[in-house]
């Protein structure tokens, strides 16, 4: 017979080996859970340098937390603003640009295309949109930059599709991230609210009903041309739609323009600075608390 059955001993010897692997394992996980803990060699020492205390730190011989303000200055000290609501505007943080703050100063701010004086409306602490008035845009130019925009569509519901509450948010003039009505407005999802035109569809649908108030917070980095004019850095979008992330730093591929052929066009050389412009599509869409902070690229 193949199998036969094992002594008293044998069976004896079997179990002692078994117990043996087990101590054996158990004394390695040990050694390396505790390897993992070990307690981490710190040493803290103060120098005195230009007349001030300097504290320096090492874990393990490496020198973290540099407090000397010479070599590492303490981040700049802001105030932030206020979220914004449905309803209430919120405010700028105190080191933005305010480009509009409800007030006719603020909408000093802005030009039509050709830098004249624009043909929107100030309505109700909001600059509205007026068909075939044309594109507003920021009289000042911006780069690479974090914009929050506050945005409304019009609350007596006309039209579908791309004609239902149209316009735009285009950093250096160029880039487009739609705004529509798009609560219970299905369009195809490269042209919906927060989409970056024709390129890429926001993650969620995270609008509000017509009328209300929505925001848009977008951190930008402009692309950068090399001496030919071609592209060697595209740009990226990061944007949040009423405090939503709709997209996690987007790498647009080129234009965004609806005749470009159709947003397939390349990238077309431009300055490092251009304004920001909000589209008339013919629909009276209203815009409040624009600010921006500029970013290094
Ligand atoms: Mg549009």
């Amino acid at each position: 017979m193949f199998f036969r059955r094992l002594t008293g001993e044998e069976d004896m010897k079997t179990k002692l080996k078994s117990v043996l692997v087990c101590i054996i394992i158990a004394f390695f996980i040990q050694g390396s859970i505790s390897g993992e803990s070990r307690e981490a060699k710190v040493k803290k020492w103060t120098v005195i340098e230009n007349d001030k205390k300097v504290l320096y730190m090492t874990v393990d011989g490496i020198l973290v937390h540099e407090s000397d303000p010479a070599k590492q200055p303490q981040p700049q000290v802001i105030t932030p603003g206020t979220s914004g609501t449905a309803r209430k505007a919120g405010t700028a943080p105190s080191d933005a640009i305010v480009l509009f703050d409800g007030t006719a100063e603020s909408f000093k701010n802005w030009t039509d295309t050709k830098g004249n004086r624009s043909k929107w409306k100030l309505v109700d602490g909001a600059m509205e949109s007026v068909k075939k008035a044309g594109m507003i845009q920021s009289k000042q130019k911006f780069g690479s930059c974090q914009l929050h925009v506050e945005w409304a569509c019009p609350v007596n519901v006309k039209g579908k599709d791309q004609g239902r509450g149209n316009s735009g948010v285009f950093l250096m003039g160029t880039y487009e991230v739609q705004v529509l009505d798009s609560y219970n407005n299905t369009t195809y999802p490269d042209g919906q609210a927060g989409a970056i035109y024709g390129r890429g569809k926001p993650l969620v649908n995270a609008c509000r009903k017509p009328g209300q108030w929505q925001s848009y917070d977008i951190i930008f980095h402009r692309p950068t041309f090399d001496k030919n004019g071609k592209v060697d850095r595209r740009a990226t979008f990061t944007v949040l739609h009423n405090g939503v992330l709709i997209h996690d730093h987007y790498t647009l591929d080129g234009g965004t323009g609806w005749r470009g052929p159709h947003a397939i066009s390349e990238y077309v050389p431009h300055a490092d600075r251009l304004p920001i412009k909000l589209q008339d599509h013919g629909n009276p869409v209203r815009f409040r608390n624009i600010w921006v902070r500029e970013l290094n690229d």
